[in-house]
């Protein structure tokens, strides 16, 4: 390949000539096959072999750069990182929640057609909304209609759990009782700080009660959490890194049962991975959200009050601090504990 591209003897006839510009435009469409299946570590490394692979990295680090989505989202979320060489934060990106799935290990971002190519990838994912009860849905023509109240259509004030429009519904995704199933409709963009690392800010103003996103990534067992958890402690002992296993707990309300969720967007997920906790609460709310007949509910993400263009999108990790010496936490706030909440997993 390398001789292909630097070869440049002085005495090539017309036919060589022609034939060398077909196989480098040949190379060409393969590297921009090839290079955005990459992690970034591998795409670093290949840039480093000759200019030829070292000029069309640099264009699929600038697209991805453009959007941590990868097309996933109607609109772009780009990084901006105005204090370090890191030029984007590497994860594979879900759009939602998905079953802890090992066989999902390479995803195409970056590339010049980078919407079909990741389409495809996403309708191969185990989506959690596939897990469909025997429970049907509404056969509500408009869902929205004023005259009656869907009845997929409740919010249960006790824990906080809202319910939507299911899979078995006969309304479609445009349904008013779909609010969280259309996916992020506000402006975000990652920034990066010099203590907290990559953060979530919002791109334009966002209004009190607006749904921002959910908390996707991968869904695990309890017995999975706690095993990576272990992994995930023994990895931040020595350095920068910064797990996102999330444990939810929904208590029923027969006030004895709990319904735990346990939420990896370490390696998967969505940009919730990168939302800070803040001491003082933030300014988003979390809700559970579920669809009619979908058995698990979702994550999601709401203004708790009005927020401003380029403030940081916070919330509160929990209350509760069980590790010693647990990470420090910088959010910033007049009533800042030090430390960011942890619990045994
Ligand atoms: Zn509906
Ligand atoms: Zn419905
Ligand atoms: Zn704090």
């Amino acid at each position: 390949m390398k001789r292909a591209v630097s070869k440049k003897c002085s005495k090539t006839s017309e036919a060589e000539e022609e034939e060398e510009e077909h196989l480098n435009s040949g190379l060409l469409h393969c590297a921009h096959l090839v290079l955005p299946w990459l992690t970034s570590l591998e795409l670093a490394s290949i840039s480093l072999s000759c200019k030829f692979l070292n000029a069309t990295s640099k264009s699929i680090t600038l697209r991805r750069i453009l959007d941590a989505s990868r097309s996933l989202e109607k609109i772009p979320i780009p990084f901006h990182n105005p204090i370090d060489d890191r030029p984007y934060a590497f994860f594979l990106y879900t759009p939602t929640v998905i079953i802890s799935n090992h066989h999902f290990e390479r995803q195409c971002w970056g590339s010049i057609s980078d919407f079909q190519s990741s389409h495809v990838e996403s309708e191969s994912m185990n989506l959690v909304d596939d897990w469909v009860s025997g429970v049907f849905g509404c056969d509500c023509e408009n869902c929205g209609d004023f005259e009656f109240q869907c009845s997929c259509s409740s919010l249960d004030g006790l824990v906080d759990v809202a319910s939507e429009c299911g899979p078995r519904c006969s309304c479609g995704l445009e349904c008013e009782n779909r609010l969280t199933q259309r996916g992020i409709s506000v402006r975000l963009k990652i920034l990066r700080d010099e203590k907290k690392g990559w953060g979530l800010f919002a791109d334009e103003l966002i209004q009190e009660g607006t749904f921002v996103c959910e908390y996707a990534g991968e869904l695990l067992t309890t017995r999975e959490a706690r095993k990576r958890q272990k992994i995930y402690d023994a990895h931040a002992k020595g350095g920068r890194f910064a797990s996102s296993l999330l444990v939810v707990r929904e208590h029923l309300p027969s006030g004895n049962a709990c319904l735990r969720m346990n939420i990896d967007a370490t390696w998967i997920g969505n940009v919730a991975r990168f939302i800070n906790h803040s001491c003082d609460g933030g300014n988003l709310a979390t809700r559970l959200v579920r669809s009619t007949g979908v058995m698990l509910p979702r994550l999601c993400f709401y203004a708790s009050r009005s927020i401003s263009k380029d403030e940081e999108l916070t919330f509160s990790y929990g209350d509760i601090r069980l590790k010693h010496e647990g990470l420090k936490c910088f959010c910033g706030s007049s009533c800042c504990l030090g430390t960011l909440p942890s619990e045994n997993t």
